[in-house]
């Protein structure tokens, strides 16, 4: 079988090898279709260097169940699956609180972009390896991962009917941040970006009501403007930049959410905040960190049932061979999601 095997910081080879034994207690996946992760192209460009980051490259994948260790019997050859890749310690404080995306000990699961892919038997245990529902897509599975994260995400904003939300990011999680929210009763999304290329299919992609180019357009000025000077009651922040969180802070509501959904650079993660305007408006600011298991399995029911829709997301497809191409176009930002099929 083939396998992508990253030697150092971009450099990436297509190895031929055996295919995995299947691990005791677990199985052996043949993989149709797999995502390329933000955290893939940061590993590929300079290595794994956060232990936030799975050891291998690839794992939001799909796949063909091909071999399965006998007792295992919650599966069997052929069923459809997709991977949850993030399993959980399941004995520690922020577990046992039941934050286990916040897990310092969570085993993940990668070498996704290869044949066939060994899930250890803890993963299966754990419910990390999630039946398929008839009907959907090995593309559309791919999808999970990102909508489970976005799920966890509004968890915390704790979106209401009615709600104005402001999502800033048009990118393939900004769109599903947008359908999310109009699934959850927001009335009204607001989508920005900077680059006017990528708005150009964003009302389709996330049901915003209103679209705003903030490379032209002052954005602050935008929002007041359309919101009766009132602000956003929830603002989204699906990029990786200082100076938009910043800037949040100026367009969110009293007594509002704004959410860090994107992280910012590692190498200066420092933005100014004003105190008082968070004192005079009561405002709350959150982080958003991966996902439960319980978020997962939702975030997949949300995608069989076509609540949110995923597919038009999916701008390349590559085969394998052209692994460094596709991390390339993810990289560039031209595309939404790119998705690497066997
Ligand atoms: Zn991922
Ligand atoms: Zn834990």
């Amino acid at each position: 079988m083939k396998k992508a095997v990253l030697r150092s910081p971009g450099v990436l080879e297509i190895e031929q090898t055996d295919v995995p034994a299947c691990p005791e207690g677990g199985l052996v996946v043949k993989v149709q279709a797999c995502a390329i992760c933000g955290t893939d192209v940061e590993s590929f460009l300079h290595g794994q260097r956060m232990a936030q980051l799975p050891p291998q490259l690839g794992h939001e994948l799909s796949g063909i169940v091909s071999s399965v260790e006998e007792g295992v019997g919650l599966f069997r050859e052929g069923d459809r699956v997709v991977l949850n890749q993030s399993v959980p310690c399941g004995e520690c404080p922020d577990c046992q609180r039941g934050r286990e995306n916040l897990c310092d000990r969570t085993l993940r699961i990668g070498g996704g972009f290869a044949d066939y892919i060994a899930i250890p038997a803890v993963a299966v245990q754990k419910g990390n390896i999630l039946p398929m529902p008839a009907g959907l897509s090995f593309r559309a599975a791919t999808l999970t991962e990102a909508l489970a994260a976005v799920v966890n995400g509004q968890d915390l904003l704790d979106i209401r009917l009615g709600d104005t939300v402001l999502v800033i990011g048009a990118g393939a999680v900004g769109c599903l941040h947008g359908q999310l929210a109009k699934a959850q009763g927001a009335s009204r999304v607001i989508l920005a970006d900077i680059n006017p290329a990528r708005m150009k299919n964003a009302e389709m992609l996330s049901g915003a009501d209103l679209l705003l180019d903030s490379s032209s357009e002052n954005l602050s000025a935008r929002v007041k403007e359309e919101t009766n000077g009132l602000g956003a009651e929830k603002v989204i922040v699906a990029c990786s930049s200082g100076a938009v969180q910043e800037e949040a802070l100026q367009m969110v509501a009293k007594r509002g959410r704004v959410s860090y959904f994107g992280y910012a650079f590692k190498e200066w993660p420092w933005i100014k905040f004003d105190s008082n305007a968070c004192h005079y408006r009561e405002f709350f600011v959150t982080g958003a960190f991966a996902y439960s298991r319980r978020q997962f399995q939702l975030a997949l029911d949300l995608i069989a049932r076509g609540t949110v829709r995923v597919d038009p997301l999916i701008t390349h497809v590559f085969p394998l061979e052209r692994l460094v191409e596709a991390l390339q176009t993810m990289k560039r930002g031209t595309g939404l999601k790119v998705l690497v099929e066997f």
